[in-house]
């Protein structure tokens, strides 16, 4: 098993764990954009969010809200952003599926995540539609 976070689930690599259930596992990220990020992986490797099973997937979202009430609780923080980098266009590093969880706070200067783009797309007249279609299949 090559996978870094295989083996932080497993405990073969040390980490600063946070908390586990049954099939996902929290613990904090190494280098931190700011302190108390944390990290969700499903202790099954999956590469991208849509390899997890959606038994994995719902441990990974059930982890993380007890993640979430417990920096609110403890920390004093009042609000997170949650984020995939799923795939390498999104900047996936790690190819083992794992959620972000930063800590934000109102003077922060960061924003929402709509500020990693500089403007809104521009649509033709029906557009909107015509992706919705097609994503409907
Ligand atoms: P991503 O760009 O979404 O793939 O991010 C990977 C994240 O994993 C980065 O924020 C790294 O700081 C973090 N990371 C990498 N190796 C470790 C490690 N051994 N323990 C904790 N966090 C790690
Ligand atoms: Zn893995």
């Amino acid at each position: 098993m090559t996978c870094i976070f295989c083996k932080i689930a497993s405990g073969e690599i040390p980490s600063e764990k946070v908390i586990e259930n049954e099939r996902a596992f929290a613990f904090l990220d190494v280098k931190p954009l700011v302190k108390g990020h944390v990290l969700v992986i499903p202790k099954r490797h999956a590469e991208r969010v849509t390899d997890m099973p959606p038994e994995d997937a719902s441990a990974v979202m059930e982890l993380a809200q007890h993640v979430i009430r417990r920096l609110e609780g403890g920390m004093g923080i009042q609000g997170v952003t949650v984020a995939f980098n799923d795939g390498r266009p999104a900047g996936q590093e790690v190819l083992h599926a794992h959620m972000h969880i930063v800590p934000r706070s109102e003077t922060d200067g960061v924003g929402p995540i709509h500020r990693l783009f500089k403007a809104q797309a521009r649509l033709r007249e029906g557009e909107l539609r015509e992706i919705g279609v097609r994503l409907r299949g």
